[in-house]
Protein backbone atom coordinates (compact mmCIF):
# COMPACT_ATOMS: atom_id res chain seq x y z
CA UNK A 1 0.00 0.00 0.00
CA UNK A 2 1.74 3.42 -0.96
CA UNK A 3 2.06 5.80 1.38
CA UNK A 4 -0.77 8.65 1.04
CA UNK A 5 -0.34 12.64 0.88
CA UNK A 6 -1.60 14.98 3.13
CA UNK A 7 -0.81 18.98 2.58
CA UNK A 8 -1.38 20.69 6.52
CA UNK A 9 -1.56 24.70 5.45
CA UNK A 10 -1.65 26.41 9.27
CA UNK A 11 0.40 27.84 11.94
CA UNK A 12 3.39 27.62 14.37
CA UNK A 13 4.33 29.27 17.35
CA UNK A 14 6.76 28.48 20.43
CA UNK A 15 5.02 28.22 23.66
CA UNK A 16 6.94 29.54 26.59
CA UNK A 17 5.42 28.26 30.05
CA UNK A 18 6.18 29.23 33.82
CA UNK A 19 4.38 28.16 37.04
CA UNK A 20 3.87 31.16 39.66
CA UNK A 21 2.02 31.36 43.13
CA UNK A 22 0.00 33.29 41.22
CA UNK A 23 -1.38 35.19 38.57
CA UNK A 24 0.77 38.56 38.49
CA UNK A 25 -1.05 41.39 38.63
CA UNK A 26 -0.70 44.98 36.96
CA UNK A 27 3.06 46.04 37.57
CA UNK A 28 4.08 43.24 39.50
CA UNK A 29 7.25 40.91 39.34
CA UNK A 30 7.08 37.63 40.51
CA UNK A 31 9.61 34.92 40.93
CA UNK A 32 8.76 31.77 39.09
CA UNK A 33 9.24 28.42 38.75
CA UNK A 34 9.64 24.99 36.06
CA UNK A 35 10.33 27.37 32.73
CA UNK A 36 9.25 25.60 29.66
CA UNK A 37 9.87 25.66 25.51
CA UNK A 38 6.73 24.12 23.83
CA UNK A 39 6.27 23.13 20.20
CA UNK A 40 2.49 24.47 19.41
CA UNK A 41 0.12 26.39 17.01
CA UNK A 42 -2.85 24.08 15.55
CA UNK A 43 -1.35 23.63 11.95
CA UNK A 44 2.11 22.25 13.29
CA UNK A 45 0.43 19.59 15.62
CA UNK A 46 -1.67 18.31 13.39
CA UNK A 47 1.27 18.22 10.86
CA UNK A 48 3.13 16.03 12.90
CA UNK A 49 0.10 13.92 14.08
CA UNK A 50 -0.46 13.32 10.53
CA UNK A 51 3.29 12.30 9.81
CA UNK A 52 3.47 9.60 13.32
CA UNK A 53 0.61 8.18 11.89
CA UNK A 54 1.97 7.53 8.85
CA UNK A 55 1.47 9.71 5.76
CA UNK A 56 3.87 11.50 3.99
CA UNK A 57 2.77 15.35 4.97
CA UNK A 58 3.97 18.74 3.67
CA UNK A 59 3.68 21.58 6.00
CA UNK A 60 3.00 24.83 4.59
CA UNK A 61 3.33 28.16 6.86
CA UNK A 62 5.14 30.94 7.87
CA UNK A 63 7.82 31.16 10.73
CA UNK A 64 10.59 33.83 11.50
CA UNK A 65 14.47 34.22 10.71
CA UNK A 66 15.30 33.79 14.38
CA UNK A 67 15.98 30.77 16.90
CA UNK A 68 12.50 29.86 17.71
CA UNK A 69 11.99 29.46 14.09
CA UNK A 70 15.48 27.30 13.42
CA UNK A 71 13.59 25.23 16.24
CA UNK A 72 10.47 24.33 14.42
CA UNK A 73 12.39 23.58 10.76
CA UNK A 74 15.00 21.01 13.27
CA UNK A 75 11.81 19.46 14.26
CA UNK A 76 9.96 19.62 10.85
CA UNK A 77 12.99 17.13 10.24
CA UNK A 78 12.86 14.98 12.89
CA UNK A 79 9.20 14.47 12.73
CA UNK A 80 9.99 13.40 8.63
CA UNK A 81 7.70 16.78 7.30
CA UNK A 82 8.56 18.43 4.48
CA UNK A 83 9.05 22.30 4.97
CA UNK A 84 9.91 23.51 1.58
CA UNK A 85 7.09 25.61 1.69
CA UNK A 86 7.69 26.79 5.09
CA UNK A 87 7.79 30.75 4.84
CA UNK A 88 10.36 32.12 6.84
CA UNK A 89 10.31 35.95 7.26
CA UNK A 90 12.68 38.97 8.56
CA UNK A 91 9.67 41.13 9.19
CA UNK A 92 7.88 39.51 11.96
CA UNK A 93 8.72 36.94 14.81
CA UNK A 94 8.29 33.32 15.08
CA UNK A 95 4.95 32.87 16.73
CA UNK A 96 5.31 32.52 20.44
CA UNK A 97 2.85 32.28 23.41
CA UNK A 98 3.68 33.50 26.91
CA UNK A 99 1.50 31.26 29.57
CA UNK A 100 2.09 31.47 33.29
CA UNK A 101 0.43 28.91 34.88
CA UNK A 102 -1.00 29.49 38.81
CA UNK A 103 1.03 26.38 40.95
CA UNK A 104 -2.02 25.73 43.46
CA UNK A 105 -4.88 25.89 40.98
CA UNK A 106 -3.36 24.87 37.12
CA UNK A 107 -5.58 27.62 35.94
CA UNK A 108 -3.57 30.16 33.48
CA UNK A 109 -3.33 33.25 31.35
CA UNK A 110 -2.07 33.48 28.06
CA UNK A 111 -0.50 35.74 25.60
CA UNK A 112 -0.16 35.17 22.47
CA UNK A 113 1.62 37.13 19.22
CA UNK A 114 1.05 35.30 16.33
CA UNK A 115 4.10 36.77 14.31
CA UNK A 116 4.99 35.41 11.36
CA UNK A 117 1.40 33.61 10.88
CA UNK A 118 0.19 36.68 10.20
CA UNK A 119 2.32 37.03 6.99
CA UNK A 120 1.24 33.24 5.32
CA UNK A 121 -0.30 34.76 1.76
CA UNK A 122 -2.78 33.43 -0.62
CA UNK A 123 -0.31 33.41 -3.26
CA UNK A 124 2.54 31.30 -0.63
CA UNK A 125 -0.39 28.71 -0.44
CA UNK A 126 -1.25 28.52 -4.02
CA UNK A 127 2.68 28.20 -4.75
CA UNK A 128 2.60 25.68 -2.73
CA UNK A 129 0.01 23.48 -3.77
CA UNK A 130 0.81 24.27 -7.53
CA UNK A 131 4.50 22.37 -6.84
CA UNK A 132 3.64 19.68 -4.62
CA UNK A 133 2.44 16.16 -5.63
CA UNK A 134 -1.20 16.17 -5.94
CA UNK A 135 -2.17 15.57 -1.93
CA UNK A 136 -5.10 13.22 -0.99
CA UNK A 137 -6.06 15.67 1.65
CA UNK A 138 -5.75 19.00 2.57
CA UNK A 139 -6.33 20.38 6.04
CA UNK A 140 -6.34 23.66 7.79
CA UNK A 141 -7.57 25.64 10.83
CA UNK A 142 -7.60 29.25 11.61
CA UNK A 143 -4.65 30.30 13.23
CA UNK A 144 -3.47 31.69 9.91
CA UNK A 145 -5.12 34.69 7.81
CA UNK A 146 -8.49 33.76 6.66
CA UNK A 147 -7.83 34.37 3.43
CA UNK A 148 -4.65 31.30 3.52
CA UNK A 149 -7.27 29.02 4.73
CA UNK A 150 -9.65 30.01 2.23
CA UNK A 151 -6.58 29.19 -0.23
CA UNK A 152 -6.10 26.04 1.24
CA UNK A 153 -9.68 24.66 0.77
CA UNK A 154 -9.91 26.04 -2.88
CA UNK A 155 -6.79 25.35 -4.14
CA UNK A 156 -6.98 21.73 -2.73
CA UNK A 157 -10.78 21.17 -4.16
CA UNK A 158 -9.19 21.93 -7.49
CA UNK A 159 -6.45 19.69 -7.03
CA UNK A 160 -8.61 16.87 -6.07
CA UNK A 161 -7.77 16.61 -2.84
CA UNK A 162 -10.67 15.88 0.56
CA UNK A 163 -10.56 19.33 1.97
CA UNK A 164 -10.95 19.40 5.92
CA UNK A 165 -11.49 22.89 8.07
CA UNK A 166 -10.95 22.70 11.83
CA UNK A 167 -12.15 26.09 12.53
CA UNK A 168 -10.02 26.60 15.31
CA UNK A 169 -9.70 29.12 17.04
CA UNK A 170 -13.36 30.34 15.73
CA UNK A 171 -14.00 33.91 13.55
CA UNK A 172 -15.95 35.06 11.28
CA UNK A 173 -16.02 32.81 7.81
CA UNK A 174 -17.08 33.72 4.51
CA UNK A 175 -19.46 31.83 2.11
CA UNK A 176 -16.38 30.92 0.25
CA UNK A 177 -15.03 28.87 3.15
CA UNK A 178 -17.59 26.85 3.86
CA UNK A 179 -17.90 25.93 -0.02
CA UNK A 180 -14.80 24.62 -0.96
CA UNK A 181 -14.33 22.42 2.77
CA UNK A 182 -15.32 18.95 2.34
CA UNK A 183 -15.36 18.57 6.37
CA UNK A 184 -15.70 21.23 8.82
CA UNK A 185 -14.54 19.54 12.18
CA UNK A 186 -15.55 22.45 15.25
CA UNK A 187 -15.77 21.23 18.23
CA UNK A 188 -19.29 22.57 20.30
CA UNK A 189 -18.36 25.91 21.34
CA UNK A 190 -16.46 26.54 18.02
CA UNK A 191 -20.03 24.90 16.49
CA UNK A 192 -21.91 26.94 17.90
CA UNK A 193 -20.30 30.46 17.52
CA UNK A 194 -19.87 29.87 13.67
CA UNK A 195 -24.10 28.91 13.82
CA UNK A 196 -24.55 32.54 15.07
CA UNK A 197 -25.37 31.32 18.85
CA UNK A 198 -23.58 32.11 22.31
CA UNK A 199 -20.92 29.93 22.98
CA UNK A 200 -23.21 29.30 26.32
CA UNK A 201 -26.46 29.01 24.64
CA UNK A 202 -27.84 26.11 24.95
CA UNK A 203 -29.00 24.45 21.84
CA UNK A 204 -29.13 20.86 21.11
CA UNK A 205 -25.78 19.79 18.46
CA UNK A 206 -27.37 18.29 16.23
CA UNK A 207 -29.60 21.74 15.27
CA UNK A 208 -26.13 23.24 15.31
CA UNK A 209 -24.73 20.73 12.51
CA UNK A 210 -27.45 21.21 10.45
CA UNK A 211 -27.47 25.01 10.27
CA UNK A 212 -23.69 24.18 9.41
CA UNK A 213 -24.38 21.77 6.53
CA UNK A 214 -26.71 24.11 5.36
CA UNK A 215 -23.90 26.44 4.32
CA UNK A 216 -22.34 24.33 2.08
CA UNK A 217 -20.11 22.15 3.52
CA UNK A 218 -20.43 18.13 2.72
CA UNK A 219 -20.26 17.14 6.45
CA UNK A 220 -20.11 18.12 9.70
CA UNK A 221 -17.66 16.65 12.44
CA UNK A 222 -18.38 18.18 15.41
CA UNK A 223 -16.54 17.16 18.78
CA UNK A 224 -17.96 16.52 21.83
CA UNK A 225 -14.77 16.40 24.34
CA UNK A 226 -15.29 12.80 26.26
CA UNK A 227 -19.00 12.36 24.82
CA UNK A 228 -17.43 11.82 21.43
CA UNK A 229 -17.79 13.34 18.03
CA UNK A 230 -20.99 13.59 15.78
CA UNK A 231 -21.16 12.99 12.34
CA UNK A 232 -24.06 14.55 10.39
CA UNK A 233 -24.26 15.16 6.33
CA UNK A 234 -27.40 15.03 3.87
CA UNK A 235 -27.71 11.04 4.60
CA UNK A 236 -26.96 10.47 8.16
CA UNK A 237 -26.63 11.78 11.49
CA UNK A 238 -24.55 9.70 13.93
CA UNK A 239 -22.90 10.04 17.52
CA UNK A 240 -20.12 8.31 18.02
CA UNK A 241 -18.74 7.78 21.43
CA UNK A 242 -15.06 8.30 22.46
CA UNK A 243 -13.15 5.69 23.94
CA UNK A 244 -13.34 5.65 27.89
CA UNK A 245 -9.69 6.74 28.82
CA UNK A 246 -8.18 8.15 32.39
CA UNK A 247 -7.74 11.63 30.98
CA UNK A 248 -4.45 13.67 32.02
CA UNK A 249 -4.67 16.61 30.02
CA UNK A 250 -7.00 17.25 27.51
CA UNK A 251 -4.82 20.03 25.38
CA UNK A 252 -4.32 19.35 21.68
CA UNK A 253 -7.16 16.06 21.99
CA UNK A 254 -8.50 18.75 18.86
CA UNK A 255 -5.48 18.58 16.99
CA UNK A 256 -5.09 14.83 17.18
CA UNK A 257 -8.25 14.11 16.36
CA UNK A 258 -7.67 16.15 13.27
CA UNK A 259 -4.77 14.10 12.40
CA UNK A 260 -6.30 10.86 13.03
CA UNK A 261 -9.37 11.63 10.58
CA UNK A 262 -7.40 13.36 7.83
CA UNK A 263 -5.04 10.10 7.61
CA UNK A 264 -7.42 7.75 7.81
CA UNK A 265 -8.95 9.45 4.61
CA UNK A 266 -5.91 9.77 2.90
CA UNK A 267 -5.86 6.16 2.87
CA UNK A 268 -9.11 5.61 1.46
CA UNK A 269 -11.28 5.18 4.61
CA UNK A 270 -15.27 6.29 4.50
CA UNK A 271 -15.86 9.47 6.44
CA UNK A 272 -17.42 6.95 8.97
CA UNK A 273 -14.68 4.99 9.28
CA UNK A 274 -12.31 7.57 9.51
CA UNK A 275 -14.57 9.35 12.66
CA UNK A 276 -13.88 5.87 14.60
CA UNK A 277 -10.48 6.33 13.86
CA UNK A 278 -9.81 9.77 14.90
CA UNK A 279 -12.07 9.11 17.85
CA UNK A 280 -9.16 6.82 18.75
CA UNK A 281 -6.33 9.39 18.16
CA UNK A 282 -8.16 11.98 20.05
CA UNK A 283 -8.92 9.38 22.97
CA UNK A 284 -5.16 8.75 23.49
CA UNK A 285 -4.03 12.32 23.58
CA UNK A 286 -5.72 13.49 26.87
CA UNK A 287 -3.47 9.95 28.41
CA UNK A 288 -0.18 11.82 28.43
CA UNK A 289 0.78 15.30 29.26
CA UNK A 290 1.29 18.00 26.78
CA UNK A 291 0.26 18.34 22.85
CA UNK A 292 3.23 17.11 20.90
CA UNK A 293 4.38 14.58 23.28
CA UNK A 294 0.61 13.01 22.92
CA UNK A 295 0.14 12.57 19.51
CA UNK A 296 0.01 8.77 18.55
CA UNK A 297 2.69 7.15 16.25
CA UNK A 298 1.16 4.30 14.46
CA UNK A 299 2.63 1.84 16.70
CA UNK A 300 0.44 3.02 20.04
CA UNK A 301 -2.50 2.77 18.18
CA UNK A 302 -2.03 -0.46 17.34
CA UNK A 303 -1.10 -1.26 20.72
CA UNK A 304 -3.79 0.67 21.99
CA UNK A 305 -6.57 -0.75 20.09
CA UNK A 306 -5.04 -4.22 20.97
CA UNK A 307 -5.18 -3.94 24.40
CA UNK A 308 -8.81 -1.95 24.32
CA UNK A 309 -10.21 -4.60 22.35
CA UNK A 310 -10.96 -2.22 19.48
CA UNK A 311 -10.49 -3.77 15.65
CA UNK A 312 -7.58 -1.27 13.78
CA UNK A 313 -8.24 -0.24 10.77
CA UNK A 314 -6.66 -2.33 8.25
CA UNK A 315 -4.47 0.11 6.89
CA UNK A 316 -2.77 0.67 9.88
CA UNK A 317 -1.51 -2.71 9.71
CA UNK A 318 -0.44 -2.04 6.17
CA UNK A 319 1.53 1.22 7.45
CA UNK A 320 3.21 -0.62 10.17
CA UNK A 321 4.60 -3.58 7.54
CA UNK A 322 6.13 -0.61 5.32
P1 LIG B 1 -10.90 20.40 21.33
O1 LIG B 1 -9.65 19.87 21.97
O2 LIG B 1 -10.66 20.93 19.95
O3 LIG B 1 -11.73 21.30 22.19
P2 LIG B 1 -12.60 18.12 22.04
O4 LIG B 1 -12.39 18.44 23.47
O5 LIG B 1 -14.01 18.00 21.55
O6 LIG B 1 -11.82 19.09 21.05
O7 LIG B 1 -11.85 16.72 21.77
C1 LIG B 1 -11.62 16.19 20.48
C2 LIG B 1 -11.88 14.70 20.50
O8 LIG B 1 -10.93 14.07 21.38
C3 LIG B 1 -13.26 14.27 20.99
O9 LIG B 1 -14.19 14.24 19.93
C4 LIG B 1 -12.98 12.89 21.55
O10 LIG B 1 -13.01 11.95 20.51
C5 LIG B 1 -11.54 13.01 22.07
N1 LIG B 1 -11.57 13.32 23.52
C6 LIG B 1 -11.50 14.53 24.11
N2 LIG B 1 -11.59 14.43 25.46
C7 LIG B 1 -11.70 13.10 25.73
C8 LIG B 1 -11.83 12.32 26.94
N3 LIG B 1 -11.85 12.89 28.15
N4 LIG B 1 -11.90 10.98 26.81
C9 LIG B 1 -11.87 10.38 25.59
N5 LIG B 1 -11.77 11.05 24.42
C10 LIG B 1 -11.69 12.39 24.49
Amino acid sequence: MSTPHIVVVGSYATGLTMKAARIPTAGETLLGTGYREDFGGKGSNQAIGCARLGAHVDFVGSIGNDSFGDMAVGLYRDEGIGARFVKRSAEAPTGVGFIVVEASSGQNCIVLDPGANELLRTADVSDALATLDSPSVVLTQLEIPVDAADAALSHGRSAGAITILNPAPVRHLPASVFGSADILTPNQTEAKVLAGCAPDESVAAEKVAQDLLRRGVKHVVMTLGEKGALLVNGTSQRLIPAVQVRAVDTTGAGDSFNAGLAVALAYGDSIEAAVEFAIITGAMAVTKEGVVPSLPRRDEVSDFCRSHGISAPGWLGAALSQ
